[in-house]
């Protein structure tokens, strides 16, 4: 059940002496149905390795594997093409067409993956009635369940968010996450979410703690620490 699983993935950024080490050789497992949160300091190589789990980058060594198919090995075109059919991402930002209705941006991530019934999730997001509206009209919880319906629309096997409530208030960032989790339980997605919030983390399976581009510490929900 190793849905995804990323082996000793490296990252630098930049070259010779300014080069900065965001992974330095990462390991970690997904399984289907996992919720894995990932914590730590500004700078500790959070969003680098988001990144490179969802395919958004390529490590410079390491394997990034789908159900034991190494996306990090594919040339940059079935790369992003995976990417664009079978992944889910979310941002603090929600990157919605502007000029599209609430309607039209979902159908946009189902076509992506060639799927047909992205209506009811909208209406699992409690959109159903806003189907016209365009991203202007609507608040920015609003905008980003819009954003979580255009992700999961191409039903996903794993959807990333990085810090996805940060420019939500507390009480909007609180509801976006409970259907998040309502839609997990329904649709069965892995989640692996970038977050500060000690809240979210609690409800997570797993607790990874990222410092200075390493996997410092694993916490099972109602197990014991692992420490490295
Ligand atoms: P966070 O700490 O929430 O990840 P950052 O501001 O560190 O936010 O990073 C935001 C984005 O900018 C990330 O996708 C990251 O890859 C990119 N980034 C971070 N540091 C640098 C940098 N020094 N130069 C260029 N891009 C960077
Ligand atoms: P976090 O998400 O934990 O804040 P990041 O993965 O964004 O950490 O960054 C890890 C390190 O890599 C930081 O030192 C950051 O400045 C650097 N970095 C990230 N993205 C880039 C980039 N595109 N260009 C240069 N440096 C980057």
């Amino acid at each position: 059940n190793k849905m995804l699983e990323i082996i000793k993935a490296m990252k630098s950024y930049g070259v010779g002496d300014s080069a900065t080490a965001a992974l330095k050789g990462v390991s970690l497992t997904v399984k289907n149905g996992d919720f894995i949160v990932l914590l730590g300091a500004s700078g500790s190589g959070k969003s680098t390795l988001l990144n490179i789990m969802s395919g958004l980058e390529r490590p410079d060594s390491g394997a990034v594997k789908y159900d034991g198919k190494d996306i990090a090995a594919l040339p940059d075109k079935e790369m992003t093409a995976f990417r664009k059919e079978k992944v889910g991402f979310i941002f603090q930002q929600y990157y919605l067409m502007p000029g599209l209705s609430v309607d039209k941006n979902v159908k946009m991530g189902a076509d992506l993956a060639g799927n047909r019934d992205y209506r009811k999730i909208i209406d699992a997001v409690g959109l159903g009635g806003k189907l016209g509206k365009l991203p202007f009209e609507l608040s920015g919880g609003e905008q980003q369940r819009v954003s979580i319906a255009r992700a999961l629309a191409k039903k996903p096997k794993v959807l990333f968010l990085d810090e996805p409530t940060g420019a939500l208030d507390e009480e909007t960032g609180r509801q976006i996450l409970d259907y998040i989790c309502v839609l997990q339980k329904e649709l069965g997605f892995s989640l692996v979410m970038v977050t500060h919030n000690v809240n979210i983390a609690e409800m997570a399976h797993e607790v990874v703690r990222m410092n200075s581009g390493n996997i410092v510490e694993t916490v099972h929900n109602n197990e014991q620490k692992t420490a490295y």
